[in-house]
């Protein structure tokens, strides 16, 4: 039942046997104060209030088992009282011996006691529930009230936790921010509060990380720009090998290397035999093919110290270090012999057989150059040239096939 309800009606049942105990007691006093005996008495009022409980008693709110126990009690009493009462307030009973009529009064009012007694009693039980209930509901409204504080204590420190958290998650993405690490904020803990602020500050990161271009990105852009044109510029566009810029550095560096250490330094020039023809009979574009063909086979047959430059139009230098005449030999014969068996295939069918002369020198006491042991190298091809072509010939007196 729900609690105001179930007060009502102990506060009812509280009222109803309030007025039972009143009426037995005034039972009580009616037959007390007056004689019963003495011809005055008027019974009439006792018998009204007497029907009166009786009819309070009939007309009760609900009661529990054990009061109406207590009330069906007091109404068999009830009428066991007005029977008695009836008989000694007869005439017939007035002119009864003195002991008869004090024993039925002290009966009538033992009776009456006991009335009054159970009307008490009644009203002690009624009210130890009216105690019971309100009990029962301050505790609950107790317990509603400390459920109410927790939730409340839990909510706030909760929101406390979320605030603080998203604070700080907000600041780190700030400093990381001007650091130039444009990271998005991601929230640990949802809250709408913040959702705004982090969207709108997210919104702006990548914007800004589209547009600002940190110093470490804007380094390395730079360095692969510069290596780019360092390349570039050392490079010949066409064979991919050392222009003659980048061959004339190498050489200046190793030759002044090998001045400080006193080791070997040797040069092959190479210029292709009747090059003239290919361009001629098979056009500039095959004549291009060609120079990348006699550049693939030389870097398959040098040294992984040796260095291949493009000297100019069909002439390369290999700058061989740590090499004598001999072994700068050995490596000259096997790009001859390599380049003998890896003809030019020319679309597809036709085979394009090419020679090379190369001259060979080695760094000596004489030479304060790199472009003298660049002109040794040159004369000694010339020779090569003037001796039948497709030979290797060594500045000085040496002559190889
Ligand atoms: P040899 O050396 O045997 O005396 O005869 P050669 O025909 O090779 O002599 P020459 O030095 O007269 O010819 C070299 C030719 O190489 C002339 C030039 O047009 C050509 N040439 C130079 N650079 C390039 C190039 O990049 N591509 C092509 N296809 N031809 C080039
Ligand atoms: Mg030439
Ligand atoms: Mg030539």
């Amino acid at each position: 039942m729900w609690s105001s309800e179930k007060v009502k009606l102990e506060l009812s049942r509280e009222h109803y046997t309030q007025k039972v105990a009143n009426y037995a007691n005034t039972l009580k006093q009616l037959i007390v104060s007056d004689d019963i005996y003495d011809n005055d008495y008027d019974a009439g009022e006792w018998l009204e209030s007497q029907s009166k409980l009786l009819h309070l008693l009939q007309s009760s709110p609900s009661l529990t088992a054990q009061q109406q126990i207590i009330q069906n009690s007091i109404a068999s009493q009830s009428k066991n009282v007005k029977r008695l009462f009836t008989k000694i307030t007869e005439n017939k009973l007035k002119n009864a011996d003195e002991s008869i009529k004090k024993l039925l009064k002290s009966r009538l009012m033992t009776q009456l006691e006991v009335i009054s007694a159970d009307s008490m009693q009644l009203s002690g039980i009624v009210q130890q529930d009216i105690y019971n209930v309100i009990k029962r509901q301050v505790l609950f409204i107790l317990i509603a009230l400390g459920v109410s504080l927790c939730t409340l204590l839990y909510g706030s420190f909760r929101l406390t936790r979320v605030f603080r958290t998203s604070l700080k998650e907000i600041k780190t993405a700030f400093e990381k921010n001007h650091s130039g690490s444009f990271q998005k904020i991601t929230l640990s803990n949802h809250s709408d509060e913040f959702a705004s602020i982090v969207n709108a500050f997210n919104g702006m990161n990548k914007k800004l990380s589209e547009t600002t271009v940190s110093l470490e990105v804007m380094k390395k852009v730079i360095e692969d720009k510069t290596r780019v044109l360092e390349e570039l510029s050392n490079t010949d566009p066409l064979t991919k090998v050392a222009n003659r810029r980048a061959l004339f550095e190498r050489g200046n560096m190793e030759l002044s290397r090998e001045n400080r250490y006193h080791n070997n330094l040797s040069l092959i020039l190479i210029d292709c035999d009747y090059f003239k023809n290919v361009n001629d009979k098979y056009g500039h574009q095959v004549g291009d093919e060609l120079l990348k063909h006699i550049c693939k086979v030389c870097i398959k047959e040098i040294r992984s110290v040796d260095f291949l430059g493009r000297y100019g139009g069909e002439e390369f230098i290999i700058i061989l270090p740590d090499c004598d005449l001999k072994g700068s030999i050995e490596i000259a014969k096997r790009i001859q012999h390599s380049l003998s068996e890896n003809n030019l295939i020319v679309d597809n069918k036709k085979v394009l057989k090419v020679t090379l002369s190369m001259g060979v020198s080695m760094l000596t006491d004489k030479h304060k150059s790199f472009e003298q042991l660049i002109y040794d190298a040159d004369q000694a091809m010339y020779v090569a040239k003037e001796k039948g072509r497709n030979r290797i010939e060594v500045s000085g007196t040496h002559s190889i096939h």
